[in-house]
């Protein structure tokens, strides 16, 4: 029977009061680390732990929240800008950390002794639920052992972070398809890339199948999933050698704006940064 009383998740207005909202913040995106925050009224989440424990403590400060707060830790894969202070973060801040069984054994070496009750499973496709915040994890094709990013669903709004991916499939794009919010990679300028001093097989690895999404790769996949619910882009992982912030977002908003998409009216294109938080924002 259903109780007339009880606010329903995801149909009434409750996401709408800053009380029983997903509030989240880029604490740091970029190829020299990346962390992201969500918390709803019952927990405080980062998806990734690619900087110091410090930094990462001062970032959260600087939005006026605490470390010791948080929860849980989403890891995406093994490579350092995600998973620098994972073991830091378990043993120090008690935090729980949810990674794939080959990612696990990816960073098992590199992060030191995590106490087992809390290391958890979660495997691409799976959904992990905390108090009415369901994570679900998604793979993408990227030169990890088993990467996978992931979509926070809670009160009906839905946040999907996708960077570090070579392209974006049919069915990534299915499963992220018009989010209220995204976190997406632009990773780099292709003539930046091209013409900058990076050795000839690293440029390779970045433009492949497995390697980033460029400026033009990103503004070509959001234009595929975003929708009449999308409000907030967050541009990410840029490249500090082979891209700029204006760039990023002078390239997307243009492909946009040429395909009449109501860029600054139908949703917000923002910046992130590898070094300064974005404000803390009611999704
Ligand atoms: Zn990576
Ligand atoms: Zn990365």
């Amino acid at each position: 029977m259903i109780n007339l009383n009880t606010p329903q998740l995801g149909l009434g207005p409750v996401a709408e009061s800053s009380t029983d909202a997903m509030k989240i913040s880029v604490l740091a995106s970029g190829s020299s680390g990346n962390v992201t925050y969500i918390e709803t009224p019952t927990h405080k989440v980062l998806v990734d732990a690619g900087l110091s424990g410090k930094k990462i403590n001062e970032l959260m400060q600087s939005i006026g929240r605490d470390l010791q707060d948080v929860d849980s830790l989403f890891v995406t894969h093994e490579h350092t800008d995600h998973a620098k202070s994972v073991g830091v973060l378990a043993r120090k801040y008690g935090i729980n950390v949810y990674a794939n069984e080959k990612t696990w054994s990816a960073i098992a070496g590199k992060v030191g002794k995590i106490p087992l009750e809390q290391k958890f499973d979660l495997e691409a496709g799976e959904i992990q639920e905390l108090d009415g915040l369901d994570v679900q994890s998604f793979p993408v094709s990227h030169d990890a052992i088993d990467p996978q990013f992931y979509e926070m669903h809670y009160g009906g709004k839905s946040f999907v972070i996708l960077t570090d991916t070579g392209y974006v499939s049919e069915r990534m794009a299915g499963v992220i398809k018009n989010a209220d919010g995204y976190l997406f990679e632009c990773n780099h300028d292709m003539d930046m890339l091209r013409m900058g001093a990076y050795p000839w097989p690293l440029k390779q690895r970045i433009l492949g199948d497995t390697g980033h999404l460029s400026n033009e790769d990103g503004a070509n996949a959001l234009m595929e999933v975003l929708g009449n619910r999308t409000k907030r882009i967050y541009l990410g992982h840029l490249s500090r050698e082979n891209n700029m912030k204006a760039l990023a977002h002078l390239t997307v908003a243009s492909m946009m704006t040429e395909k009449d998409y109501g860029v600054e009216h139908d949703f917000h294109l923002l910046d992130t940064d590898p070094d300064a938080a974005t404000d803390l924002t009611i999704l």
